[in-house]
């Protein structure tokens, strides 16, 4: 990405030069390279994963100056079509467990270990050769999509995630990173500018006031985010193409991952924080998502308490009991015959609902399920097979689970 003629950007910071401006009331087109600049090949190796640089993520696309935006008005963003870049070299994906030591993951105790699942992406649907047999409907979305933080919500990131730092600064995975000059892209700046900013500008992993790495499986075709503008002009930007993803991306490369376009229409609130009773310190931006899902209507439902795996009781803890649900969850589809790691990828990148009960604290995963008389597309559909939970609408079972 540094070496296009207009580069994009992989950190925050209020002062990385607009890539291009446009009216409120206007649509256009941007185009995204992978969330790694493109580190990830199309082949049957797990090493361009472990061996990532993570430095150089996210890479985003803009930001794109909106003419009028000033701070307190609202930037309203639709979503207006998406997809991978067409052509047989480009309609393909991945989706990655990240090493203990380089990234981690939602169950990095359980595995520490690198592992890579390439997907096909054809119309809706997507298949692997590293999953055989599987084969369901994307919901596809940007993973990161933002304005620009004010200077001051930027000291402010900077302030609260070093005191995070510091509690514990010798973690693996870090609890937060700090600003990095190392594979910083700002924009077209450079000199001491881009060294100023370098220094300052906040990593892209967390999801923050202005949106971020926001992740939301359904914010597909047809959805419109409301967004909080923190300086003149919102300066928005985007990235981290999926063509799908489960609730949780857990393990942190966990959707299919690809590069392609997305079109988009902006306007503007004048006045829209006060307005809409956004100018809480925290307030995040809203999002209206869109009405178009796959048609999945049985679903099999894992729940989790929070209770560790040693038997250590915690008292309302969302993150635990998911964890366990989650782990409940690939206990099942191995005894479907997938390997650890490919259960794993499964329920990282399919669309996998996830809720919270803040009450007791269970929180479940439930994969689209069958009826185990539905067609096995021409695989073994004997009515023999005994009876018993059956997950994913058309991820086809093995023949000898039939
Ligand atoms: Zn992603």
């Amino acid at each position: 990405m540094a070496d296009q003629e207009v580069p994009g950007h992989n950190r925050w910071h209020p002062d990385i030069p607009a890539a291009a401006s446009t009216d409120p009331g206007t649509d256009f087109r941007m185009e995204c390279l992978d969330w790694t600049n493109g580190q990830v090949g199309n082949n049957d190796s797990a090493n361009d994963i472990r061996d990532m640089d993570l430095d150089q993520s996210h890479v985003l696309s803009g930001p794109i100056h909106v003419n009028g935006a000033e701070p307190g008005d609202v930037l309203v963003v639709d979503i207006l079509s998406m997809g991978p870049f067409p052509g047989p070299d480009t309609e393909w994906g991945y989706t990655g467990i990240f090493s203990r030591q380089n990234g981690g993951g939602f169950l990095t105790d359980h595995y520490p270990d690198a592992h890579k699942a390439i997907w096909n992406l054809r119309g809706v649907h997507a298949t692997s050769r590293h999953i055989p047999d599987v084969r369901f409907v994307g919901i596809q979305h940007p993973g990161l999509i933002e304005c620009a933080p004010s200077a001051d919500l930027l000291a402010e990131w900077n302030r609260r995630e070093q005191a995070l730092i510091d509690t514990d600064p010798d973690r693996v995975p870090p609890l937060a990173l700090p600003p990095l000059a190392n594979h910083a892209i700002l924009g077209i700046l450079d000199g001491s500018e881009y060294d100023r900013v370098a220094g300052e500008g906040a990593r892209t992993v967390p999801l923050r006031e202005h949106g971020g790495n926001v992740d939301i499986k359904n914010l597909t075709i047809g959805s419109r985010v409301y967004f909080p503008v923190y300086v003149e002009g919102a300066k928005l930007s985007l990235g981290d193409l999926h063509f799908s993803q489960g609730d949780g991306e857990i393990s942190f490369c966990g959707a299919i991952e690809m590069a392609g376009y997305i079109d988009l229409g902006v306007d503007l609130v004048k006045g829209g924080m006060e307005r809409y009773g956004m100018n809480r310190p925290q307030h995040m931006p809203m999002f209206q998502v869109s009405h178009i899902e796959p048609r999945y209507s049985n679903y099999l439902v894992f729940e989790g308490i929070s209770v560790e795996e040693d038997g250590e009781q915690h008292y309302l803890d969302a993150r635990v009991a998911f964890k366990q649900a989650c782990l409940n969850a690939i206990t099942y589809l191995k005894t479907c015959g997938y390997t650890d790691e490919q259960a794993y990828i499964l329920l990282s990148a399919a669309p996998i609902e996830g809720r919270i009960s803040v009450s007791s604290t269970f929180r479940t995963c439930a994969a689209p399920s069958t009826s185990r008389r539905s067609s096995l597309s021409g695989r073994s559909s004997r009515r023999t097979s005994p009876p018993g939970p059956r997950v994913k609408a058309t991820w086809r079972w093995r023949a000898r689970e039939g």
